[in-house]
């Protein structure tokens, strides 16, 4: 049994990201417990209908809520392209069709690419965005009450894939201000970058002062 008075459920099966998250709660405070989807079984998969990440985040943190009865934190991301007005955005993690294919997806954000090449230089310009929901179960003080922060990371696309670390699109991603893809960086730095480091370390403290 767990002596940390205060939980909150994390909407993933990821235990990499619950450690990752549980690390940055120890900055603040020490008497929290950080659990997943997976101590929820019954829990029904939500479905991301929203049309912006802010919709979908909001979707999952509110059903994890009531369904567990604990605060709950949910987060949504993508990669917004200036030459493909925005896209894939909300639909990057199924812009190829299939939900979570990391090589087709980018395959076919470089194939657009391409293929606006062909009538004359383009902007390369992208960023990735995250948005983070907290919300409140019913009965607990703050029951009704979301919370939202985004963080957002500037960079640029390259033409071909490069590096072995990170995932989705990391591999031609450069952030601004570096010569090297997200997937050629390190951990630790792409944590300091990355609009999921940022929007997490904006809420960690909000999370604290309500839990
Ligand atoms: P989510 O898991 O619904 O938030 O989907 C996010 C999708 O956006 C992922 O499947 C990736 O394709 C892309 N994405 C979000 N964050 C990153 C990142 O840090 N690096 C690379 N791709 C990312």
């Amino acid at each position: 049994m767990s002596n940390k008075s205060k939980k909150i459920v994390l909407a993933t099966r990821n235990k990499g990201k619950i450690a990752e998250f549980e690390r940055l709660l120890t900055d603040y405070a020490s008497d929290i417990q950080v659990l997943g989807l997976a101590d929820f079984p019954e829990m029904p998969d939500v479905k991301e209908t929203g049309s912006t990440l802010t919709e979908n985040a909001l979707l999952k943190s509110r059903q994890i809520a009531q369904f567990s009865g604990l605060p709950a934190l949910a987060d949504d991301s993508g990669l917004f392209v200036t030459a493909l007005n925005g896209d894939p955005g909300v639909y990057s993690a199924r812009w190829a069709g299939k939900h979570g294919d990391d090589r087709a997806n980018t395959e076919k954000v470089l194939a657009q690419l391409r293929e606006l090449e062909l009538t004359g230089e383009i902007d390369r310009s992208a960023s990735f965005k995250c948005v983070i929901a907290l919300s409140f179960p019913t009965g607990h003080p703050e029951g009704g009450r979301d919370v939202i922060e985004e963080g957002e990371m500037k960079g640029s696309l390259i033409g071909e894939p490069r590096g072995e670390g990170g995932f989705g699109y990391d591999p031609i991603f450069i952030p601004e201000g570096l010569t090297l893809t997200s997937a050629e960086i390190s951990a630790e730095l792409k944590d300091q970058l990355s609009h999921r480091g940022r929007a997490m370390r904006q809420i960690a403290p909000l999370l604290i002062a309500l839990l």
